[in-house]
């Protein structure tokens, strides 16, 4: 087992209720292959670390502009947000994040081993051994860093601890193969049925996503299918009635969720000075 081996994730939250069986340990690993244009976590896409800032949190004080090296940072009286932030000459220091008295300025992501999250991880074994839980790997995409995400599930088997893996099934079938020997439960996000819409959606096509996903249920796998429900684009009843004929025309005992959506999401790209693309893409 390579413990030293590490990765890039953005949180990891304990005591975890809606990301599998049980209580769970989420661990959520930066970079996916798609860009859905509602993603809840657009933290999650890029697998580069960089710096948000939540004007929710921001008391105006100055302090980070003052501390930042680079002159990235500027107050701002006209625009939206208190700081304005030129991601082109950042340079990462950290200054910023250091000085700020509310933690309203932050890196999107860290660099940590396998040993740290098997730490954390460690912490709530009995509560996973009392409610059948344990943890789930999401993101992102977890599958974008599969080096790093099958040495946690192998760190986790060897202690006996059950494993889930949250993943939109975008990769290669070696990928799905090296990983699958360690996991209990693949919760699999399944967002569009038609082939052009997904690519329109997400940027990809989903032809990759559809092979993986027989290639998985064919294995014998615990599967459970997640369709997030974004108005006028997944929730119509063509796109859930396709996606069901598919998933139950292969087994008709996998489990399908539909997933609500967050109405705060628009706030995270706020922090990572985005536009919100599905603000003007629902139909
Ligand atoms: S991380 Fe460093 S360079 Fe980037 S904005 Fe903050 S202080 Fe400036
Ligand atoms: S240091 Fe923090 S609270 Fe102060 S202006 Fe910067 S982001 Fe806002």
């Amino acid at each position: 087992m390579k413990t030293d081996i590490t990765g890039t994730i953005f949180k990891i939250k304990r005591f975890s209720i809606h990301d599998g069986p049980g209580i769970r340990t989420s661990v959520f690993l930066k970079g996916c292959p798609l860009n859905c244009i509602w993603c809840h976590s657009p933290e999650g896409i890029s697998s580069d670390i960089a710096i948000w800032h939540d004007n929710s949190l921001c008391i105006a004080c100055g302090q980070c502009v003052k501390a930042c090296p680079n002159s990235a940072l500027k107050l701002s009286k006209e625009s939206e947000s208190i700081i304005n932030i030129d991601r082109s000459i950042c340079s990462l220091s950290g200054d910023c994040v250091n000085v700020c008295p509310t933690g309203a300025i932050q890196f999107t992501g860290y660099k940590i081993s396998v040993k740290d999250i098997m730490s954390e991880i460690e912490k709530d074994i009995l509560y996973y051994n009392k409610s059948e839980g344990g943890i789930t790997l999401t993101g992102g995409e977890p599958l974008y860093q599969p080096g790093f995400s099958s040495e946690i599930l192998k760190a986790c088997k060897e202690k006996n601890i059950r494993t889930a893996i949250e993943s939109c099934l975008f990769c290669d079938k070696e990928t799905i193969d090296r990983i699958s020997e360690f996991v209990d439960l693949f919760i699999i996000d399944m967002k569009i049925y038609n082939k052009a819409k997904h690519v329109q959606y997400t940027g990809k096509s989903n032809e990759i996503i559809k092979d993986n996903f027989r290639h998985i249920a064919k294995s014998g796998k615990d599967i459970l299918v997640r369709i997030p429900m974004i108005k006028g684009i997944t929730d119509t009843k063509e796109n859930l009635n396709a996606i069901e004929e598919f998933v139950h025309g292969i087994n008709k005992l996998i489990p399908i969720e539909h997933i609500s959506y967050n109405p705060l999401t628009e706030n995270n790209y706020k922090r990572l000075g985005l536009g919100f693309l599905l603000k003007n893409s629902t139909p």
